[in-house]
């Protein structure tokens, strides 16, 4: 490993020790870094955030303290899914804020990503599971909506899936994550090109597994290079 693969991977298991660590979450300034356009208050977005603010389909509303939307760039061509708001999520209002978080924003640090500039993070549902438990189908049924839909807005060049459950949920299978890495899938109508890693929190409790998600990554950097080369920086989005 060439030492500036060597400093990444480090980052990304989050050894940083001369380099000042960016916070955990955004702070509510920098979430203003979005376009102004989708987040005017009429605008589709907001629409949608407002109904996923408001979503009672499924019987999880009753025991959130918030849905959680999502965070980051609406007009970011990396989208990460993780599976569900944990408690901490569930208290703030957004995505992957607790230690997996951390490791989440270290591992997208690495590739020149972060939820402050160049990429939006959801989750498959976005009320938290009472105790952390797997999502049930029908709640998968009835969040994966506003995912989809999410997605056509954002219109991302990548999809990463984080974990199991969103990868599952999201290729409709029941194959395992390792059969999943290391492959380049499709999701929805716009055959979004889709990769799968470990879930950050798999990692904290597995560190062996940390250099198999350097792998991941590196390989999601490789493809999106190829879906993006030749095309002028910020492509469609002009
Ligand atoms: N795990 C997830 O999958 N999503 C979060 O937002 C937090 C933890």
């Amino acid at each position: 490993m060439d030492r500036a693969l060597r400093t990444e991977y480090l980052r990304a298991i989050g050894i940083d020790i001369w380099v000042p660590r960016a916070p955990a979450s955004m702070p509510a300034e920098v979430q203003a870094v979005a376009p102004a356009d989708p987040a005017a208050a009429d605008s589709p977005w907001e629409a949608l955030r407002t109904e996923v603010l408001r979503c009672t389909r499924c019987g999880l509303h009753a025991g959130r303290t918030q849905g959680v939307f999502g965070v980051g760039n609406p007009h970011a061509e990396w989208m990460v899914i993780g599976e569900a708001p944990g408690a901490e999520e569930d208290r703030r209002g957004e995505p992957f804020v607790g230690r997996a978080g951390q490791l989440l924003d270290a591992m997208l640090r690495a590739i020149g990503l972060s939820r402050a500039h160049n990429v939006f993070i959801a989750n498959v549902l976005k009320s938290r599971p009472p105790n952390n438990r797997d999502p049930r189908p029908e709640e998968v049924a009835a969040c994966l909506p506003y995912l989809r839909r999410q997605i056509e807005l954002v219109r991302p060049r990548l999809l990463l899936a984080v974990g199991r459950i969103a990868a599952q949920n999201l290729l409709g299978t029941e194959e395992s994550l390792s059969r999943l890495r290391g492959r380049v899938h499709t999701f929805g109508e716009l055959n979004t090109p889709l990769v799968v890693t470990y879930h950050p929190a798999y990692l904290l409790r597995t560190p062996a597994d940390k250099r198999k998600a350097w792998e991941d990554l590196k390989f999601a950097r490789s493809v999106f290079r190829q879906l993006t080369a030749g095309l002028p920086e910020d492509g469609h989005r002009s």
